[in-house]
C-alpha cells in the first residue's frame, strides 16, 4: 500500500495544529501593530513579549537577549556581519568557523573575506567532528568571533559546543552558534553553556516560515543589520511579524515540552531505519553515530546518483533529499559530505532521511520496505555499479 511519508524534516516542518491555533487570533481578530497605543495594538505587542519570554525560558536566557528576526540565515547574517563590523574597529578582523557551515554561515564569510576580512575554516574529522582543541589553537589576538554551529542539517553531528564555548570564554572571544538544527531537538542552555549569541529558525521546529530569533547575551549588542523604525530595541527595523512570532514562542515551548518524551521515541526510529538500511551492500553511515541528532540518517549507496534515489522514492510517496534543500538541482556534491572526505562519486549517492514528531513506526516500515529494491534496481542500470560491486 503507497503512503506519503515525509522523511526532510531538516528542510522544513510542517506547522503543528497547536501552533496554528495559537497563531490564528493574530492575523484574523487581532491584526493590530504592536507599535499602535489601542487596544488591538497593545494586545499585540503583549502577545510578542510574551513569546519573547517563551523563548528565552525554552533556551535560559533573558527575555530582553531575544531579538526576532526573519529566519535563521538573518540571525547568522546578522550576528557574524554584526559583530566584525564592530570590532574591526578594534583591530580585530580575523572569525574562526568550520568548513561545512551552512551556507548562512559561509557565504556570509565569504562576503566578508571580501572586505578584507579573514577567516579560519577549521577542517572537521571523517565523522563531522571539531574540537575545542583546533579552535583554541586558531584563536589569535586579533580573533572577533567563533561561530561553529550546533548541529550539521545534513549529517546531524553534534559539536562539543560547551567545550569549545569554554576555551572562547577563556581567551575572551566571542562565541556564536548556529543552533538552528538542535533548538527544540536538543537541551540548551545559553547562560550555562556560555554562548555569546545563538540563531534559531521557527520553520525546523514545526512553527512557520520566515521567523526565527538571535539570542545575544547581555553587554554585547552587534550594530543594526536592518535600519528602520524602533522594534527590537532599535535594533532590527520592521513592524513585527506578530502571527509568526507568536508561532515561534509555542513552537519552542512545546517542543522542550515534548522533549524528554520525543527524543527517545525518535531516536529509536532513527536507529532502526539506521540499521536496517546499512545491512544493503556498499553502503556506509556519514556523521557519528553516537554524536548524533534523533532525528538524522545521512547514508551513502556506492553506484548509483541521488537525484535517481530521490525521484523513486517521490515516486513511492517518500519525501528525502540528498544533500542539503538548498543545493540539490545543482550538480556539485554536498560541501558537507566533500568536507568529511566523502569521494565525489560516493557523496553523489547520497539520502538523508530526516524524522520527527510526525514520523511514526509505519513510515519507517514503509521506508525499510521501499528503499532496499529501488537501491537495487537503480544499481542494475548502472554502468558504475557493474565496476565496482565486487571489489
Ligand atoms: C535551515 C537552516 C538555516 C536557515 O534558516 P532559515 O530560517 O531557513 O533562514 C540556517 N542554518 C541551518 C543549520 C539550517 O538548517
Amino acid at each position: 500500500m503507497k503512503r506519503f511519508v515525509y522523511a526532510d524534516n531538516a528542510a522544513t516542518t510542517q506547522v503543528s495544529p497547536r501552533v496554528l491555533e495559537a497563531m490564528k487570533p493574530w492575523l484574523l481578530e487581532q491584526y493590530g501593530n504592536p507599535s499602535s497605543i489601542y487596544s488591538i495594538g497593545r494586545q499585540a505587542r503583549t502577545a510578542v513579549e510574551t513569546a519573547r519570554r517563551q523563548v528565552a525560558a525554552a533556551l535560559d536566557c533573558e527575555p530582553n537577549e531575544v531579538y526576532f528576526t526573519s529566519g535563521g540565515s538573518e540571525a547568522d547574517n546578522w550576528a557574524l556581519k554584526g559583530t566584525a563590523h564592530l570590532l574591526a574597529k578594534q583591530g580585530k578582523r580575523h572569525l574562526i568557523t568550520t568548513n561545512f557551515e551552512h551556507h548562512a554561515i559561509l557565504h556570509t564569510c565569504a562576503a566578508l573575506e571580501k572586505e578584507g576580512f579573514e577567516v579560519t575554516y577549521l577542517p572537521v574529522d571523517s565523522k563531522g567532528l571539531v574540537t575545542a582543541e583546533q579552535v583554541r589553537q586558531a584563536i589569535r589576538p586579533d580573533t572577533a568571533l567563533v561561530s561553529i554551529m550546533y548541529a550539521n542539517n545534513e549529517i546531524g553531528t553534534v559539536q562539543p559546543i560547551s567545550e569549545i564555548a569554554a576555551v572562547c570564554k577563556e581567551a575572551g572571544v566571542r562565541f556564536h552558534t548556529d543552533a538552528v538544527q538542535a533548538v527544540g531537538h536538543l537541551p540548551i542552555s545559553v547562560r550555562e553553556q556560555n554562548i555569546t549569541m545563538l540563531s534559531l529558525s521557527a520553520h525546523k521546529l514545526h512553527g512557520p516560515k520566515g521567523v526565527g530569533a538571535l539570542i545575544v547575551r547581555k553587554g554585547f549588542i552587534p550594530p543594526n543589520l536592518i535600519d528602520g523604525g524602533g522594534q527590537e530595541k532599535g535594533r532590527r527595523a520592521g513592524t513585527e511579524n506578530v502571527s509568526g512570532i507568536v508561532g515561534l514562542g509555542e513552537a519552542i515551548t512545546a517542543a522542550v515540552e515534548k522533549m524528554e518524551e520525543e527524543t527517545p521515541r525518535v531516536t529509536a526510529l532513527r536507529d532502526r531505519l539506521i540499521d536496517g538500511l546499512i545491512k544493503l551492500p556498499k553502503v556506509r553511515l556519514n556523521g557519528d553515530r553516537q554524536h548524533r541528532l534523533p532525528g538524522n540518517v545521512n547514508l551513502s549507496f556506492e553506484g548509483i546518483e541521488g537525484e535517481s534515489l530521490l525521484l523513486m522514492l517521490d515516486y513511492a510517496g517518500i519525501c528525502a533529499s540528498s544533500g542539503s534543500a538548498c543545493t540539490s538541482g545543482s550538480l556539485d556534491p554536498s560541501h558537507v559530505l566533500l568536507a568529511i572526505g566523502l569521494p565525489h562519486e560516493v557523496a553523489h549517492g547520497s539520502l538523508r532521511l530526516t524524522l520527527g514528531d510526525q514520523t511514526t513506526d509505519e513510515d519507517v516500515d514503509y521506508i525499510l520496505e521501499q528503499v532496499p529494491p529501488i537501491v537495487e534496481r537503480l544499481r542494475s542500470m548502472s554502468p558504475v555499479w557493474e565496476k565496482i560491486k565486487d571489489l
